[in-house]
C-alpha cells in the first residue's frame, strides 16, 4: 500500500504518517506518546508497526514528542544535522545533510531544505516503485528550489496556514504576526495555492494542512483552493484535532505493514 495520513496538524502538534509498500515513515511527532498511540490507533497502527521517525526541524509541534515514542519502540530517528544540534529534545540518531538523499529500506528519501526560522529545517520528498509522496509545512516562503523539488507528486501534504487578513486582525502579538508572515515563518492560503498552481496535475491529490485554528477558517480555505479542484484530483484537509483519514494512491488499507490487521480500524474515535 501506499498513501499519506495526518495524526494531526497545526501549531500544537504535527505528526505525518507515510506508507510506501513495506515501509510505515512517521514524519515528525508533536504529540505525547500516549496522544500518538492513540492516533495511531486510529490509522490501524502501533507505534512498533514503524519503521523509522523523519524529523523535519526542532520546534516543538514537530519534535516534542519524537525521543519518547522512538524510545519506547526502538524506532531509528532521521533528521538534519542542524535539527540534532539543538539541544531541547535530546534527539539522536542517524543525521543527513539537508541536500542529500539517502534510502530506508526501498524507499528514497529526498530532504529538501526550507526557509524557516529553525537549524537547517528540511522537509520531504519520498519515492518508490515510481510514487512521490510530498510533505510540505512550515516555510515562509516558496523557492524555485522548493517548486522544483515537490513538482510530481501524486501526494503532497501542502501548508496552509494562516489567511493575511485573519492574522493581521487577529489576537497574536505583532512580533509573532511579523514572524509568521516573513520569509522565515509559514505559507498563507495565498503562497501554498501560488505553489500549488505550479505543481497542479489532474492526477495529484492534496492534503492541505498545519491550518491555524487562530488566523484560518475553513471558508477562507476553501475560496482559495476551490478553484484548483478542477485541476488536480482531490483536496483533503487535514485537522488538529483528528488529522486525516488514509489518503491512498495505490493499493488499500488492508495492505498496511502492520503487525495486527484491522487494529482499532473499527472502534476509531474522532477527536481522540
Ligand atoms: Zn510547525
Ligand atoms: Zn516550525
Amino acid at each position: 500500500m501506499i498513501g499519506i495520513a495526518s495524526l494531526g496538524s497545526g501549531s500544537r502538534g504535527n505528526a505525518t504518517l507515510v506508507c510506501m509498500e513495506d515501509e510505515l515513515l512517521l514524519i515528525d511527532c508533536g504529540f505525547t506518546v500516549k496522544q500518538a498511540e492513540a492516533r495511531l490507533a486510529r490509522l490501524g497502527v502501533r507505534g512498533g508497526d514503524i519503521s523509522a521517525i523523519l524529523v523535519t526541524h526542532e520546534h516543538s509541534d514537530h519534535a516534542s514528542g519524537v525521543a519518547a515514542l522512538a524510545h519506547k519502540y526502538a524506532l531509528p530517528i532521521y533528521a538534519s544535522h542542524g535539527t540534532y544540534s539543538r539541544p531541547q529534545h535530546a534527539l539522536f540518531g542517524s543525521a543527513f545533510d539537508g541536500d542529500v538523499a539517502f534510502e530506508i529500506g526501498d524507499v528514497h528519501v529526498n530532504p529538501v531544505r526550507v526557509p524557516h526560522d529553525a537549524s537547517e529545517p528540511t522537509q520531504f520528498v519520498l519515492r518508490c516503485d515510481g510514487v512521490q509522496i510530498g510533505v510540505l509545512s512550515d516555510l515562509g516562503c516558496v523557492t524555485p528550489h522548493v517548486t522544483r523539488q515537490f513538482s510530481g507528486c501524486d501526494l503532497l501534504m501542502l501548508e496552509a496556514n494562516h489567511d493575511v487578513e485573519m492574522l493581521q486582525n487577529g489576537k497574536y502579538p505583532p512580533a509573532l504576526k511579523r514572524r509568521i508572515r516573513s520569509d522565515l515563518g509559514h505559507l498563507s492560503n495565498e503562497q501554498a495555492a501560488s505553489l500549488l498552481a505550479a505543481v497542479a496535475d489532474p492526477a495529484l491529490n492534496v492534503l492541505i494542512g498545519h491550518v491555524s485554528e487562530e488566523n484560518n477558517s475553513v471558508e477562507r480555505i476553501e475560496a482559495v483552493f476551490d478553484p484548483y479542484r478542477a485541476r488536480v484530483a482531490s483536496i483533503e484537509l487535514a485537522t488538529q484535532s483528528y488529522g486525516s483519514g488514509w489518503i491512498v494512491q495505490r493499493g488499500s488499507v488492508e495492505e498496511l505493514p502492520v503487525a495486527q490487521q484491522g487494529f482499532a480500524l473499527q472502534t476509531a474515535q474522532p477527536n481522540c
